[in-house]
């Protein structure tokens, strides 16, 4: 009837509104929480298995709201960047990381990279370069400890443009990591052109990969292109001791997983490093 067809139109348009006041919402709280210092990093520990050395760290960003508790990336990095308050709060993750970098060497930890996530929007900004160069003057950071991290869809929008801000990004001396790799569908004649330093092998190959044949295949690539090209690897989501011996049977020698340790709050990543020494 006509009055149930009423009915449904007001429900799917109450709905609609909802979303949009609900993400509105959402951005003025986000907005609020930058003002307010909700926002903390968080540091997940890369490890030469080789070498038995902590190498770098991974900066995650999670919101601290007094209200909602601790929310991850995965429920707000979407929504900034589509508003663009990514810039803002990417800058604010880049300085964080790279002065809390700079405080654990002069701690007297032996030194490590620091890898910060670009995302689109962030490295599509006007004046990216300046902006890093000036965080990295700011706090001290010396260039060769940082680590920018984007993934191959970022990369392959515009390949010129991406070229050149790379060319100028590691003309500083930072280094250059292509996150998630093997997941974007990239051709493999890019990754001659890109100026990179490190791939990073992403973790939904390293799930199955002690049993499923098409996995091990598929990492094993990665990891002889990688060595071919003279790249660095890491592999991401590594959680068992089998996977971290086919890994190390392979010659990728460079860790990140929860095998190791979940990203941890500030207080534990210096915990960690201490009994890591050990
Ligand atoms: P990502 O860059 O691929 O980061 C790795 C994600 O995998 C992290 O999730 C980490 O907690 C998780 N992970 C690490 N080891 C393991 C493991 O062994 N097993 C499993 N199951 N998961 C593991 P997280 O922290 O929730 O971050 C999710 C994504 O959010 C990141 O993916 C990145 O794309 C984005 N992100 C995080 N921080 C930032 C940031 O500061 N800026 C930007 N633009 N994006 C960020
Ligand atoms: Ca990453
Ligand atoms: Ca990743
Ligand atoms: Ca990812």
């Amino acid at each position: 009837t006509r009055e149930q067809g009423g009915n449904h139109y007001q429900f799917y348009t109450y709905t609609m509104n909802d979303k949009i006041l609900n993400s509105m919402v959402m951005e003025t709280k986000m907005r609020a929480a930058l003002e307010n210092d909700e926002f903390i990093l968080h540091y997940q520990p890369q490890v030469n298995v080789r070498k038995g050395k902590v190498v770098g760290m991974e900066a995650l960003v999670r919101w601290d709201s007094p209200e909602d508790g601790l929310i991850l990336p995965q429920d707000f990095i979407p929504l900034a960047e589509e508003t663009g308050l990514i810039i803002p709060l990417g800058e604010w993750v880049l300085r964080t990381a790279c002065s809390q970098n700079r405080a654990w060497q002069s701690a007297g930890y032996p030194p490590m990279d620091i890898s910060v996530n670009l995302s689109a929007r962030q490295f599509r900004q006007a004046r990216l370069v300046d902006m890093v160069e000036r965080v990295l003057r700011e706090t001290g950071l010396d260039p060769r400890y940082l680590v920018l991290e984007i993934t191959e869809s970022v990369a392959l929008q515009d390949v010129d443009f991406t070229v050149a801000t790379l060319q100028s990004l590691r003309a500083m001396g930072i280094k250059i990591a292509m996150d998630d790799f093997g997941t974007g569908f990239s051709s493999l004649s890019y990754l001659k052109r890109l100026p990179i330093d490190i791939l990073k092998i992403d973790r939904s190959f390293m799930r199955d990969v002690v049993h499923s044949p098409q996995d091990a295949a598929i990492v094993s690539t990665i990891i002889s292109l990688a060595h071919n090209l003279n790249l660095k690897l890491i592999a991401e989501g590594v959680e068992s001791e089998a996977q971290a011996r086919f890994l190390e049977k392979k010659q990728c020698e460079e860790i990140q997983g929860y095998l190791f340790s979940k990203p941890l709050p500030l207080p534990e990543v210096e915990f960690f490093l201490r009994r890591f020494r050990l």
